[in-house]
């Protein structure tokens, strides 16, 4: 003993919060494998999935986080989502009609058929 105690807590060292710039990738799914690069002077932020190789690029702004880039890349994913669930959807409704369409042609000649065998029975 006789060592003195530092009266001093011992601080931990503060550690800078590192911005997060690791994603998980929309298009496979790799986690943490999107990385985004902020390029302030030419104002572009970039991410990029190191595991498929998608990548995207946005406009950034002064204040601009690398998860806005990322933020900006799955609203453009979900819109690409949606066009292609819009366009799926019309090709769709375009075959449902063209199938209504070619249904009611085939009725009327069963009831023609019908009045001839009704016509057959009469002449016999
Ligand atoms: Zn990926």
């Amino acid at each position: 003993m006789g060592k003195r105690k530092s009266s001093k807590k011992p601080v931990a060292k503060k550690v800078k919060p590192k911005l997060d710039t690791s994603f998980n990738c929309p298009f496979c799914n790799a986690a943490g494998a999107v990385h985004a690069t902020l390029d302030f002077d030419a104002e572009r932020g970039k991410v990029s999935c190191g595991v498929c190789g998608e990548e995207f690029v946005s406009i950034i702004d002064r204040l601009a986080e690398p998860v806005d880039v990322y933020a900006a890349w799955i609203d453009a994913c979900e819109e690409a989502n949606n066009e292609r669930n819009v366009q799926q959807e019309r090709e769709e409704q375009q075959r449902r009609e063209r199938e209504r369409d070619e249904r009611p042609r085939q009725r009327p000649r069963r009831e023609e058929e019908e009045e001839e065998e009704e016509e057959d029975e009469e002449s016999r």
